[in-house]
């Protein structure tokens, strides 16, 4: 614990997960003075989230290690498939083929259309994700993290917020209260500092369904054999589907690591359960007894879908799963945190420097929360179609019933799998069209589809993906926070641009761009990208330069 006489921070993070973390690096980089504190000793030892999606892998890009993600999890050649079988020993129903994770930046590169990106997605284990945004963190000289500390109690007032940290590294324990500008719960699904500032949550829980929908026991497990006995294709994630017991079944570490989620049934009550029960329930899901290791267990619920009322008050702001809670069908609890995190750090480290107005920070909830709800939407939408597809009692039948029925699940199973996991509109097409920072053009984006993207540069939506003539990503021109993109004939409206942003104390990097698929995909010479890498402005002269950066910079209601 740093000494309490020491200087209090500028932003005290409560939470050390994928969010928290993130944000803490977002802040660190802009010279922030950030606390990060965790009741916990250390990142996940769990798993946790298994997939990282293709934006948040950008969004990592950006941030300069997206290749050291994309080398964690598995071995780089392993398929990153997902497929059903009745039982992952027995008949295969489905799959849908994806890219190694070394073939994945080649595969970039010729993608069209929907999956214009430097970045596909990462099948990796949460926990692996979170040693690295650790690490990143705490190289920075602004960014403290303090493990075994937790928020005990927080005040908000107008002018600070006082939170009272217990230090739990000390034998005797020690209590102190800071008093910091801004504090931001990171701090989970059962968020104290969302209960403290009495936000409830909307939406909708305790939702039942055969699978995705109630009591889940995760089993995190180690498996010697496994893949010495697959009678299969090797993949990421293995679904089983049959009237006794439905599950996923997630390779960890590509060799010996599986993470197990059985959906239990009303009567069982696992809380008393011992390795020996897991490992009944490895054999149901398997269909084959195999010699496991329980590394741990535990139960949790599936079936929700859940935004917080709120995501600021006044000074105290909430994120990741403090504000959303998600059934992880689709994979988007973490990507979300993740995103809720880009968003915010830019917009608390303008205010806190003073270059923006407080439009700026309340923009925050204004954006995200419509996300929040966009996507908890999505994911009960994919838990309903597979979780209530129930499995005919004579799928396993060695008989022409028996293959009948699996060849109707198999048909319903390939369906699902394309919609739960291609899913470039849900990871790209998150917009901010209401939001009061955002330069409206006229122009309306094209329809919000889970499963398919067309790439737009409407303000208020995530810049448009080409390669460069000389190779590179077009991402990788862009600075850390305000870019400017233009043709080489705007050049002086665009130094203009940029001299007015300047002058208001903003970073910006000024990009001339002469490639045809930049007017073909932006449909205009100038477009200004937020440091979040979303598209604030596009336009052809920068005579109202001022009025465009006083409404991006929430200073006054501004353009639009
Ligand atoms: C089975 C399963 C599979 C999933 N799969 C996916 C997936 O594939 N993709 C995906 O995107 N998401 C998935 N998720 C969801 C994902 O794990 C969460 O959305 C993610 O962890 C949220 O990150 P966070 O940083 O907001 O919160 P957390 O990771 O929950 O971190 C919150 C932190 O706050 C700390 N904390 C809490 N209270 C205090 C306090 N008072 N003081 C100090 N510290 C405190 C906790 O110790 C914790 O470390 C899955 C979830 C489950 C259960």
């Amino acid at each position: 614990m740093p000494h309490p006489d020491s200087p209090s921070p500028d932003v005290l993070i409560v939470g050390a997960g994928p969010c928290g973390l993130t944000l803490a690096i977002e802040l660190g980089r802009r010279g922030i003075a950030t606390w990060v504190v965790d009741t916990k000793t250390g990142t996940a030892f769990n798993p946790q989230a298994n997939a990282t999606q293709a934006r948040t892998m950008e969004l990592f890009r950006r941030l300069g290690f997206a290749h050291e993600i994309r080398q964690l999890g598995l071995p780089p050649t392993h398929p990153t498939d997902i497929a059903y079988f009745t039982r992952v020993f027995q008949h295969e129903l489905a799959r849908l083929r994806l890219p190694t994770a070394s073939q994945a930046a080649q595969v970039a590169r010729v993608s069209q259309g929907s999956w214009q990106t430097p970045e596909l997605p990462h099948r990796v284990s949460q926990k692996y994700v979170e040693a690295t945004l650790l690490r990143h963190a705490q190289a920075l000289p602004n960014v403290r993290i303090l493990f075994e500390h937790e928020l005990l109690a927080l005040e908000a007032h107008d002018t600070h917020v006082v939170a009272t940290l217990q230090d739990h590294t000390q034998a005797q324990g020690g209590r102190y209260t800071h008093h910091i500008p801004f504090l931001v719960g990171a701090d989970g699904a059962h968020s104290r500092v969302r209960k403290t500032l009495g936000i409830a949550w909307e939406g909708e829980t305790g939702v039942k369904r055969e699978f995705m929908g109630g009591k889940t026991l995760a089993v995190y497990l180690r498996c010697p054999t496994f893949y010495q006995q697959l009678p299969h294709d090797p993949a990421w994630m293995y679904v089983s589907f049959n009237p006794q017991r439905r599950a996923f079944w997630v390779t960890v570490n590509g060799q010996d690591e599986f993470a197990m989620h059985a959906a239990l049934h009303d009567h069982e009550d696992a809380s008393n359960w011992g390795p020996a029960h897991a490992a009944q329930l490895v054999t149901e899901v398997l269909g084959v007894a195999l010699d496991v290791e329980v590394l741990s267990m535990r139960t949790w619920i599936a079936g929700h879908a859940l935004t917080a009322q709120r995501m600021q008050h006044g000074r105290v702001l909430l994120a990741g799963d403090a504000a959303h809670l998600f059934t992880p069908t689709g994979g988007l609890g973490y990507n979300t945190a993740v995103e809720d995190a880009v968003n915010l750090g830019w917009k608390l480290a303008s205010t806190l420097k003073g270059h923006a107005g407080p439009e700026l920070l309340a923009s925050y909830e204004q954006e995200r929360l419509p996300v929040a709800q966009r996507n908890t939407g999505f994911a009960r939408g994919f838990a309903q179609n597979i979780g209530t597809f129930a499995a005919d009692p004579c799928i396993e039948a060695d008989s022409p019933q028996g293959q009948h029925a699996r060849s109707l699940a198999g048909t319903h199973l390939q369906q699902h799998v394309e919609r739960e996991f291609n899913i470039p509109g849900v990871t790209f097409g998150s917009r901010y069209n209401n939001s009061p920072v955002i330069c409206p053009d006229g122009t309306q984006a094209p329809p919000d589809l889970p499963n398919a993207y067309e790439p737009t540069a409407c303000p208020g939506g995530r810049p448009p993906h080409f390669w460069l003539a000389d190779g590179q990503s077009l991402y990788d021109r862009f600075g850390f926070n305000w870019t400017l993109l233009h043709t080489p004939g705007h050049k002086e409206q665009a130094g203009h641009m940029a001299a007015v942003g300047e002058s208001l104390g903003i970073e910006i990097v000024a990009v001339a761009l002469d490639e045809p698929a930049f007017e073909t995909l932006y449909q205009a010479p100038m477009a200004l990208i937020r440091p979040d890498h979303m598209v604030a402005w596009r336009g052809g002269s920068a005579q109202q330069a001022a009025q465009v950066w006083q409404r991006c910079l929430g200073l006054t209601a501004g353009v639009g």
